[in-house]
């Protein structure tokens, strides 16, 4: 079960699609004063680095924010215009690298730390199981310093959620949770969990933000996942989201070799009313940099 380790994945295409789309709708929802909860159901270990082992063997982040930055923000060149939701991806992904080349990423623990307000009375919750993992997660996060502020537990991030949605009350009386769900799905049962759980608390908590990210392969229970958040969506009348991207097949590769994963997509409910329009602008210029052969593509669709 614990064979799928992030650091070889960090910094992907599916990363750039999944921190864009958190980012664009956190900032959104950083908007109103009140206090939000974030939950990350599937935390990885926080920080990975791109110059370490793991992705020097898997090197998966040159053909993800590598290229990005090579394309938009070479070193020692002019940047080029980048559409806003990239160019905020961008700048965050190189506060953590202040001397210019791409060595550190930081997962979606970390890109949550980097967006909550101290002040607002902001609470992240980081789930990761992994042995390993959940102990680089809480050594990296013990650094933070952050208190209470941020807690990390080594439980089942799908069972571990019930015991904070609905979450408390802001200052202000409202209640307010933005929830990230990011398996790694190396085990079938994963998607029937994802779909369950999102059921269970859209009916706990039907005005959190949720947000799950999903491989696109070809097996069926990947294929009905969007579907199957799209009807618990409409069947609970929120709005909804689904964005996709699809950087193409890998030219350089012969017909024996394993492809990798080539596309994901990311399911929102209940997103911010701007997130439609913000992502149609930045996953054509995401495609144009990261796409690379047959079977390129994004979409953005709504409804609700
Ligand atoms: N969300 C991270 C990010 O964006 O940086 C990446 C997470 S990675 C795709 C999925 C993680 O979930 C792995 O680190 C894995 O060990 C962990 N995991 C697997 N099953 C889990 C479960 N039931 N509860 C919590 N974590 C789990």
């Amino acid at each position: 079960m614990f064979s799928y380790r992030h650091a070889f994945h960090a910094g992907n295409h599916a990363d750039v699609l999944k921190h864009t789309t958190l980012i664009a709708t956190l900032r959104h929802l950083m908007q109103k004063e009140a206090g939000i909860t974030l939950i990350d159901t599937h935390a990885g270990a926080g920080l990975y680095r791109l110059d370490g082992d793991y992705t020097e063997t898997g090197g998966e982040a040159k053909d993800g924010v590598v290229k990005l930055f090579a394309a938009l923000r070479p070193l020692g060149k002019p940047p080029a215009t980048a559409a806003p939701a990239l160019a905020e991806y961008m700048d965050l992904i190189a506060s953590f690298n202040p001397a210019g080349a791409l060595r550190v990423y930081p997962g979606s623990p970390f890109v949550m730390h980097h967006l909550l307000r101290a002040e607002s009375r902001d609470r992240l919750k980081l789930f990761e199981l992994h042995p390993t993992d959940s102990k680089v997660l809480a050594a990296n996060i013990a650094q933070l310093e952050a208190g209470r502020q941020i807690a990390v537990a080594r439980e089942d991030g799908f069972e571990g959620i019930k015991a904070f949605l609905p979450p408390p009350p802001s200052a202000t009386g409202s209640k307010r949770a933005a929830l990230l769900m990011d398996p790694s799905y190396e085990v079938k049962t994963d998607y029937g969990r994802v779909s369950a759980c999102i059921q269970e608390q859209l009916k706990r908590f039907p005005t959190g933000t949720y947000m799950v990210w999903y491989p696109i392969i070809p097996r069926p229970e990947a294929h009905d996942l969007p579907r199957r958040l799209k009807t618990l969506s409409n069947q609970s009348k929120r709005p909804w989201l689904n964005a996709t991207l699809a950087i193409g097949q890998d030219p350089t590769h012969g017909p024996e070799d394993r492809p990798g994963l080539t596309a994901s997509g990311m399911f929102v409910i209940n997103p911010p009313h701007t997130l439609k329009a913000v992502l149609q602008a930045a996953l054509p210029q995401m495609l144009a940099v990261l796409g690379r052969g047959r079977g390129q593509g994004q979409t953005v669709d709504s409804g609700g």
